[in-house]
């Protein structure tokens, strides 16, 4: 037998079949001994005295580690067990013996397996103020049927006094709670359900991990109750599915009654749970969605339709969705799409106990919600997203939801007018991106600090800018999963009442709450493997009508006239505008002429051959980047030209249609000539 097969088997092996273990555990041992090598009996000894406290743990494991003990550990681990299940089984058979020999009972007597069944709890969805919900020594010491199923943790909030007669805030008004309800309004904060086979039930339901402790109870150990938080992410999320699941389960139990008329009812003893019991209790549930959440889902509906008005920090994350387009106020230029969000909730404890452990440093507290968002910029070559982070600050009461730092677009007063014109300003970006130049006019003032105003011909050429002034460049092309904000587990983690030092979750029967950071990643997931695109570079041709709104309102371009490179406003730029300098040319009008019949000349050349070599000269670059033009050199008395008093030289590549197209001192110069006018 190798050794990794015997690794690979698990645990619980040990607990099925009658001979198996002592088979298994003779192959183990066997095994073990024929691999035993030497060892230290004094530094076993000490690692077998040190090995229970935490502390240590981790520097025997390394050193263990080190050493290549870890298999031989594993094996002697298995052969542990394999004993102890041997050991527990000779005295169960001993205990019968004696309990037959003392009580005279049958031979066929069997010492019953304790049979767990799970505790049933009052079936009741209590409503608790937080003193009341707050687990103490002594709640813990009450019978389990006298604790409520499930019970809602509410806080009465004020209701402001223009909505205090309001028809909106209808909350069904639960008993037993505080004072006159015309004036206030009870928000549920937590929900904690006690009764395992409601939670087994739910986690069937939805597929989504809630517990591992989903078996009966050992008696003697109080059971940890598990904690829905607000914003009860996984109630909202699958309440379809919990409600379809109770008329299946009610249809299930009239069946089963009528198939149970005729029969004795036997099949309940194999269960450790009775099903009417879990009825109750998922009811229970669903008079909690239908009562306590109602408002979150009349929410969470107006948020869907674009009517919400307002809105609670605490149900922020109700507002956004992954790829929604919003509007942030730092920067209204253009919008912005949800790429994930976290946050929005305050840390339940300052550190994990495992982060005790390992000695290393917290992360910071997540301050306030976190949302974020992608843009698009283009690089030069493609259209790449770039990752901005915007956070809301946590305050109270209610606030508009056009007042946040950041919500989605449909929220905004005239959200389709606006959203037409950021398409027009994203293709206008397009425009002016697309193609590796564009030659524009501009009329505006620059971005840049200082800023100035310009009226001027520009070279749109971002690929060059950004070669010019790397500070322009975007500093990713790809968003990965990890630099977005990762949620923080301390949100998620109750301390237990009982305050016992490295308490693990649900010590003494406390609370553990549900994790439910998990459906964020969840849907962040999904969302990235429903458009993976969005996070990659892109040509124009992937851009999607609602990517136009990401674009910028800026572009980088080269004014012609002082040849700087300048950001500048997409809005600002208009089609060239070629005004003839060429008749203010001081110059013979037989030189004139000539002039004019040579561009001629050599633009047909270039439009019948197709090509837009150097006719002469071939490979002489006389002007960089101006070797396939037709150059002229014109002189003038120094002080006397005025410049840029022409334009000139018919570039083929820019397949222009007459001399004063043509305008020299492109992007590619850095040389001036005072004196001399190419
Ligand atoms: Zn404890």
């Amino acid at each position: 037998m190798k050794t990794d097969q015997l690794l690979s088997i698990p645990a619980s092996r040990f607990n099925k079949g009658q001979a198996t273990e002592e088979v298994l555990a003779s192959k183990v041992l066997n095994h073990a001994l024929v691999h035993d090598e030497e060892e230290d009996y004094g530094k076993l000894m000490r690692v077998n005295t040190e090995a229970p406290f935490e502390t240590l743990i981790e520097s025997h494991l390394n050193e263990e580690r080190a050493n290549g003990m870890l298999i031989k550990r594993s094996m002697q681990a298995n052969i542990h067990a394999a004993y102890t299940q041997q050991r527990i089984k000779e005295l169960e058979e001993k205990l019968n013996e004696v309990r037959k020999d003392l009580y005279k009972l049958p031979d066929d007597f069997n010492l019953r397996k304790g049979k767990r069944i799970h505790p049933t709890f009052r079936h009741v969805l209590q409503r608790s103020s937080p003193a009341q919900f707050n687990l103490t020594r002594e709640s813990m010491d009450l019978p389990e049927k006298d604790r409520p199923a499930l019970e809602v943790l509410v806080i009465e909030r004020l209701k402001s006094p223009e909505t205090q007669p309001d028809s909106r805030v209808h909350h069904r008004r639960p008993t037993g709670l505080l004072e006159d309800p015309s004036y206030t309004y009870q928000v549920p904060e937590r929900l904690r359900i006690r009764p395992r086979p409601l939670i087994a039930h739910l986690q069937r339901v939805t597929h989504i991990h809630i517990s591992d402790e989903l078996g009966p109870g050992i008696s003697g150990i109080k059971q940890s109750s598990i904690v829905f938080l607000r914003p009860f992410k996984l109630l909202v999320t699958y309440e379809e599915q919990i409600r379809q699941s109770l008329l299946k389960l009610e249809k299930e139990n009239h069946e089963r009654s009528i198939r149970q008329e005729g029969r004795a009812q036997k099949e309940e003893d194999e269960k450790t749970f009775n099903f009417e019991d879990l009825l109750q209790d998922l009811k229970l549930l669903v008079d909690f969605l239908d009562g306590d959440l109602r408002p979150t889902f009349d929410l969470r509906e107006k948020i869907r339709d674009g009517t919400a008005t307002d809105i609670e920090y605490h149900d922020l994350w109700h507002l956004f969705r992954h790829g929604d387009i919003v509007t942030v106020e730092s920067d209204p230029s253009h919008a912005y799409r949800v790429v994930n969000f976290g946050g929005g909730r305050e840390p339940l404890v300052d550190q994990l106990p495992e982060d005790r452990n390992l000695d290393k440093q917290s992360q910071p507290f997540l301050d306030g919600m976190m949302i974020d968002c992608v843009s698009i910029k283009y690089d030069g070559s493609n259209y790449v997203p770039h990752l901005d982070t915007f956070s809301i600050r946590s305050y109270s009461g209610r606030q508009p939801i056009t007042s946040l730092p950041v919500y989605p677009f449909r929220f905004n007063e005239d959200s389709v007018s606006l959203k037409q014109a950021l398409i027009a300003q994203g293709m206008r970006y397009l425009d002016v991106t697309i193609p590796p130049q564009s030659h524009k006019h501009l009329a505006g003032r620059t971005l840049d600090e200082p800023p100035h105003d310009i009226d001027a011909q520009v070279i749109i050429d971002t690929s060059m800018a950004l070669n010019k002034v790397p500070n322009w460049r975007p500093q990713t092309d790809k968003i990965y999963k990890d630099q977005l904000t990762k949620g923080d587990p301390r949100e998620t983690r109750i301390p237990s009442y009982c305050r016992h030092y490295t308490t693990p979750q649900g010590c003494c029967g406390g609370d553990v709450a549900f994790k439910d950071l998990q459906i964020d990643a969840l849907n962040l997931n999904k969302f990235f493997q429903a458009s993976p695109y969005l996070m990659s570079p892109r040509t124009h041709i992937r851009l999607a009508e609602e990517d136009m709104t990401l674009l910028p309102d800026n572009v980088h371009g080269f004014v012609l006239r002082n040849r700087q490179w300048i950001t500048l406003r997409v809005a600002d730029l208009s089609e060239a505008r070629f005004e003839s300098v060429f008749d203010e040319l001081m110059l013979p009008e037989r030189h004139k002429s000539t002039i004019q019949a040579l561009v001629q000349v050599h633009e047909s050349a270039v439009t019948r051959t197709g090509n837009c070599r150097p006719t002469i000269g071939n490979g002489i670059d006389l002007v960089r980047g101006k070797g396939a033009g037709l150059i002229l050199l014109l002189h003038g008395e120094p002080g006397k030209v005025e410049y840029p008093a022409l334009a000139i030289a018919a570039n083929g590549n820019r397949g222009g249609k007459d001399l004063n197209s043509r305008v020299c001192g492109g992007p590619y110069e850095t040389t001036t000539f005072p004196h001399h006018l190419w």
